[in-house]
């Protein structure tokens, strides 16, 4: 899914999200003092707040409130909004060059002829370590073509090509949880439910998956959903890289814009039967509940295993208890992505741990689902 503007506005707490303790929770996509948490619009005169020197992204209204900034806006949180500036100048600056939308990202040049269980790489280091040692100089390469005034150009391509890595390194995690015989499997189906811009942007990238499985010679991906567009010229054209080609392994991309519980009726779907069901960053407790409750019975009636992530922990436990509730069985528990993104969204409420609130991150926290319970 694509992001979207969460308004949370609520002076009384909401016991059921556990939201007491912290009110600072309440974030909204606008600019705000951190500390007594008004709007430009919120004084008698016209308001003036002041942004923080290092990201810009946080603000204080007053003297007083300036005493107690660096208290509400941790030199940690600091550091995390910087990174989403660096993002977005280097982006607009790219965008504006080339002219196009088209994201910036990097992947390994070609397959791999071992395979090495990701659930066995540490972290994102590790992972370029030893899949990616090429990631630096790629890198580093690509920051080289783009036309920008950013002071740190290798940095800002950096994290935007780790953050790309999310996407297949999220559904190569959850292929390693559910599809037993994964490393001698040649072909897999997947189907990403819910797909929007964001998937789709990235979907070059999935070309990992094929890399990553040396046995694996037939790739199909089928990206659903009301913000897919219809593609059908693509369904039989081979995507893969040259050296896939070459190698006579496939990767192709399906397209399908209507709901799930629509799509999951048609011929196209029963007769490719996913490995493996993707949704990420659903929002599927707040945002078009009522559609997602209908995909979720047809999911959990075909039985398949389901990975699906969120941008906060409040929201994941939001969305577990309404799928308990329609009798789904969790397959795997909520816990912290490993891959989760790395450049904070600023216009989700904030996760909040023991030091306090740091922002959040695409598919930050995921579960997996399968059947009824
Ligand atoms: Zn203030
Ligand atoms: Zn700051
Ligand atoms: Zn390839």
């Amino acid at each position: 899914m694509g992001q979207h503007l969460r308004l949370v506005i609520s002076s009384t707490p909401i016991p059921d999200l556990q939201f007491q303790q912290l009110p600072q929770v309440y974030i909204f996509d606008q600019e705000k003092c951190e500390v007594c948490l008004r709007t430009r619009f919120q004084f008698e005169k016209p308001g003036r707040l002041h942004p923080c020197s290092s990201c810009r992204l946080a603000w204080w209204c007053s003297s007083e409130c300036q005493k107690d900034f660096s208290k509400s806006h941790s030199k940690r949180q600091c550091d995390e909004l910087q990174k989403t500036v660096s993002v977005d100048r280097l982006e607009v600056d790219y965008a504006i060059h080339r002219r196009s939308h088209r994201h910036l990202h990097v992947r390994t040049e070609r397959p791999r002829t071992t395979y090495l269980p990701l659930s066995s790489i540490s972290d994102r280091e590790d992972y370029f370590r030893r899949i990616f040692p090429g990631f630096s100089s790629e890198t580093k390469s690509v920051a080289g073509t783009i036309n920008t005034y950013h002071p740190d150009p290798v940095s800002a391509v950096r994290l935007v090509a780790t953050e790309a890595t999310c996407f297949p390194l999220t559904v190569i995690a959850a292929l390693e949880d559910v599809v037993p015989d994964l490393s001698v499997r040649s072909s897999l189906c997947i189907h990403v439910v819910g797909a929007g811009p964001r998937e789709l942007y990235s979907k070059g990238i999935l070309e990992e998956l094929l890399h990553f499985f040396p046995m694996l010679k037939r790739l199909k991906i089928f990206f659903v959903g009301p913000e897919t567009p219809d593609e059908t010229a693509d369904k039989n054209t081979n995507v893969a890289c040259q050296y896939c080609i070459a190698k006579g392994h496939m990767r192709t991309f399906i397209y399908h814009s209507s709901p799930y519980h629509d799509f999951a009726f048609t011929a196209d779907a029963s007769n490719n039967r996913p490995d493996l069901i993707v949704a990420l960053n659903t929002g599927m407790s707040e945002v078009e509940t009522e559609s997602w409750k209908r995909t979720i019975g047809v999911i959990r009636d075909l039985d398949v295993p389901g990975v699906f992530t969120a941008y906060t922990k409040l929201e994941a436990e939001s969305e577990i208890r309404m799928l308990k509730g329609m009798g789904v069985r969790i397959k795997k528990g909520l816990a912290l992505n490993k891959w989760k993104g790395v450049v904070p969204t600023t216009n989700n409420y904030l996760n909040v741990d023991e030091d306090g609130p740091i922002a959040s991150y695409n598919s930050y926290y995921r579960y997996i689902i399968q059947g009824r319970a």
